[in-house]
């Protein structure tokens, strides 16, 4: 259910059934070029489709100029109360202005810069934001949050198609979770325009991350928002594009740069896990590649549910495994796991294909069987799991799914929650 509408913010599409644009905003002093541009890199080499950048002054203005001229992405103006500095930064040569037409000093004024907006070709995003409803929706907003918010962007959005300017994205922005949701359901039914989600002041990267993920990842799941911006209270920006991408990966919404899957660990794991993803995790940060690698705790269930990872490493306790596409590509000491997965994937990518020795997979075949076959009798998370799995398909799902005589270790009982 994309929107029925697109815009183009200087050659990026947004909404009418385009990828979700991933967008983030400068933390810096605009007016400070030098250190805007550091950012702006940053985050369009971390993935930006879009930037914004706040213009609160005339100095900002002025320095939008060389900003919007030196970035490799588009650049979006943010202009509150302030329609003169609207003005000046569609001068200033901005890709969009972002004003919430409320407080911008009446119709009159929001009429101008719609009227210069389209003399120069500029989309705008207009929107509202839950701590600044208009006064006589405040009532309205007392007994329901969201038809307020709706009510106030419907409202925008009429205003903005009596000035007959139809080129803009909408945004509805809470702090609160449930409101963000449902707000935007109820305004993708009601507007045609393309939709810009957020989580408004979502915290920190660990709290602000999950909401938006929750948030964002709910409506974009129902295919609902067609541009993406994940506020977290960080000086790097770059990292809210990180967030923004795991979100759009996770939902196949787009795909960039490899996918890491872990298994959670449990009391059969034997190395030091966390070191050694987050190890992978950072190195991995350096490809472009959509290639998924997997990092297994320990190799008791063999390859198991990370068979279709394109790499992946097993360990144990001095020892691990290297393995590509289900299949073992070799043993290595535990302490050069991380190292020798590199050098096999960095080898594949350059070849254009996995190279297989023989002799070694077929040592690492035996390794691993060897652990398999001594712990056949394990009933670890993956084959609980598999068992359930399999008692659901069966029907079977509210049983006891394992009793004396059918568990390999007799004794234990499982029973679904
Ligand atoms: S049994 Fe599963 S969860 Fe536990 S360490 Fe091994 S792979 Fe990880």
């Amino acid at each position: 259910m994309a929107s029925k509408r697109q815009i183009f913010v200087r050659g990026v599409p947004i909404g009418g059934g385009a990828p979700v644009a991933v967008q983030t905003m400068t933390k810096t002093e605009t007016a400070n070029v030098t250190a805007t541009m550091e950012q702006i890199r940053k985050v369009a080499d971390a993935g930006a489709d879009l930037v914004r950048v706040a213009v609160p002054r005339d100095e900002d203005v002025e320095a939008l100029r060389t900003i919007v001229r030196e970035s490799p992405i588009p650049v979006i103006a943010d202009i509150h109360f302030n329609h003169t500095l609207a003005l000046k930064a569609i001068d200033a040569g901005a890709d969009c202005i972002r004003l919430n037409p409320g407080n911008i000093g009446g119709r009159e004024k929001v009429g101008e810069v719609a009227e210069k907006a389209t003399l120069a070709g500029v989309p705008m995003r207009i929107g509202v934001n839950s701590g600044s409803l208009p006064k006589h929706l405040h009532e309205l907003e007392r007994q329901s949050p969201v038809e307020a918010l709706v009510a106030a962007a419907v409202e925008f959005v009429e205003l903005m198609e009596g000035l007959s300017f139809e080129n803009f994205k909408v945004s509805i922005k809470s702090t609160n979770v449930p409101n963000t949701i449902a707000a935007n359901r109820l305004l993708a039914e009601k507007v045609p325009y393309p939709l810009h989600l957020g989580v408004t002041e979502a915290g920190t990267k660990w709290s602000g991350s999950l909401k938006s993920a929750v948030g964002l990842g709910t409506l974009l799941a129902d295919g609902i928002g067609d541009t993406i911006r994940i506020s977290l209270s960080t000086f790097h920006a770059e990292e809210e594009v990180k967030v923004a991408w795991e979100i759009l990966k996770a939902l196949q919404l787009r795909e960039r740069g490899p996918v890491l899957i872990a298994c959670p660990t449990c009391g059969r794991l034997q190395f030091d896990m966390d070191s050694v993803v987050a190890e992978i995790e950072r190195r991995l940060e350096g490809y472009a590649e959509p290639i998924e690698v997997a990092v297994l705790g320990c190799a008791v269930n063999g390859i198991g549910e990370a068979s279709h990872a394109d790499f992946g490493i097993t360990g144990a306790k001095n020892e691990g495994l290297i393995f590509a596409g289900g299949k073992p590509l070799r043993k290595v000491p535990q302490a050069d796991l991380v190292d020798a997965l590199f050098e096999e994937i960095d080898k594949s990518l350059d070849r254009g294909a996995v190279e297989v020795d023989q002799a070694k997979a077929a040592e690492g075949s035996q390794w691993l069987a060897k652990i398999e076959e001594e712990n056949a009798g394990e009933l670890t998370p993956e084959r609980i799991a598999q068992l359930e799995h399999a008692a659901a398909e069966k029907g079977e799902a509210d049983k006891v799914l394992l009793d004396e005589e059918t568990s390999p270790t007799a004794g234990r009982r499982f029973t679904r929650a």
